[in-house]
Formats: structure tokens, C-alpha cells, sequence
């Protein structure tokens, strides 16, 4: 017995109502999505390809598809058919990629940029220095069919409170920062995807607007084991 409709009404009961809850359900079995749709929920959060495009298109139309894991260049045809927001634009390379196949099927892509912001150098994302360059060149400006909404980062898994603190801190300032220096005209660019199961009080806290929830609502993860 999972208490996945309970988990999600105890989430929304304590979060702002402005911040979206998307629920990662990479990993968990359709009948689980289904649960949570039960309950309300529709934005879904997955990290592979394969896995977000197969369940999109057996799943309710009505739920909406959030890419957040890493994207290979080569994946990008398949998932843009089925998806709603790519949270992991972490290279110019990729968003000419997403560009070039949205213009095929004349689509426009809302992808958020993510900065790298943890300590580990396990995760992916822009550097800050990175993500400044590419905002400098006019060639970004020259994508038409990707449409920038926001930051989305992913604080260092940790207990120490402060160092989440400083991280999603700094999120949000490069947020304001590239709000009014690059996006000012842009009435789009507003949301800053923050906060997992372990640190979405910290994040809101933080100004955070999309928390990316998975273990609190499905449950522990599973992954088989690698030989
Ligand atoms: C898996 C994952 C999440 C959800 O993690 P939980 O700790 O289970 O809430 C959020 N964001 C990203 C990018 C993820 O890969």
C-alpha cells in the first residue's frame, strides 16, 4: 500500500499556492502516475527520453511532461513531441539542437537554463561565467522556436542546511541578475526550478517556483543493480 494521493495533498497543503509541484516519477510504473493524476496532480517530471515519451503517450493527455535530466544533442527529436518544459538546457549546443528540431515541427520549446550550483562535480549545468558568455552572443538571440522561462538548479546533497541555503541563494541572484540584464522585455522568463524532496522548504524559502518532488510522493527509488 503506497500513499501517494495523501503524500501529494500533505505537499500542496504546506507550499505556497504559486509554486508548482512537478512529480518525479521516473522510475515508478504508470499505475502510480495514474494515482497521483487521481489526486490532482498533473505535471510529471522524468529524466530519460525513452522513459518520459512512453509514458506520455499512454497517460491521461491531460498531464504535462517536464524533461529534467540530462539531454543528449541525439535525443532531442524523440522527446520534443511529448514534452512540456526541459528544465536541463546545459550547453548552447543543445539549445541549437532543441532550435533546429522545433523548427521542424513548428513548435516552440519552453526550456529553462540550468546553472551549476553544487559543490559536487557529478551534476551538469552551465557554469556561471558559461551561461553569461552565451547570453552575450547574438547567435542565442537567433533561436526562435526554444523560448526561455527561467533557471532551474540542483543544490549539493548535504545536511548542511547553510550550504543549501547559499546555493539556491545564489540561483536566485543570477535569476534577478539575468532578469533584468537579458530578459527584461521577456514576460516569460519567471520561474526558477528549485527544491527536491530533501530541500523544497529551503528552496521556497529561496524564492523558489517549481519544486521537482519524487521520493516524498512515489516513494523510494529502486534501481537495479549494476554489474
Ligand atoms: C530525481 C530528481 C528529482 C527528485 O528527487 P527526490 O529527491 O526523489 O525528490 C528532482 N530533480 C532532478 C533533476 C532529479 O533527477
Amino acid at each position: 500500500m503506497n500513499h501517494i494521493k495523501q503524500n501529494i495533498e500533505k505537499i500542496k497543503s504546506i507550499i505556497p499556492a504559486q509554486v508548482k509541484l512537478i512529480a518525479v516519477s521516473k522510475t515508478k510504473p504508470v499505475s502510480d502516475i495514474e494515482e497521483a493524476i487521481n489526486a490532482g496532480q498533473y505535471i510529471f517530471g522524468e529524466n530519460k527520453v525513452q522513459e518520459l515519451v512512453t509514458k506520455a503517450g499512454v497517460i491521461d493527455k491531460k498531464a504535462e511532461w517536464h524533461m529534467i535530466g540530462h539531454l543528449q544533442t541525439n535525443k532531442v527529436k524523440q522527446l520534443l513531441s511529448a514534452v512540456h518544459l526541459i528544465h536541463s538546457v546545459d550547453s548552447f549546443k543543445l539549445a541549437k539542437e532543441i532550435d533546429k528540431e522545433a523548427q521542424k515541427i513548428n513548435k516552440m520549446i519552453p526550456c529553462l537554463l540550468q546553472l551549476y550550483i553544487a559543490k559536487e562535480d557529478t551534476k551538469f549545468g552551465f557554469a556561471e561565467d558559461e551561461l553569461l558568455a552565451m547570453l552575450q552572443m547574438p547567435e542565442f538571440y537567433q533561436l526562435k522556436n526554444i523560448e526561455i522561462h527561467g533557471l532551474m538548479g540542483i543544490a549539493s546533497f548535504t545536511d548542511n542546511k547553510k550550504v543549501i541555503e547559499e546555493e539556491f541563494s545564489k540561483l536566485r541572484k543570477m535569476f534577478e541578475r539575468l532578469k533584468k540584464e537579458y530578459f527584461s522585455e521577456n514576460n516569460t522568463f519567471k520561474e526558477l526550478s528549485m527544491g527536491m524532496s530533501n530541500d523544497f522548504q529551503i528552496a521556497i524559502e529561496q524564492g523558489s517556483t517549481m519544486i521537482r518532488i519524487g521520493s516524498l510522493i512515489f516513494g523510494e527509488r529502486y534501481y537495479p543493480a549494476k554489474k
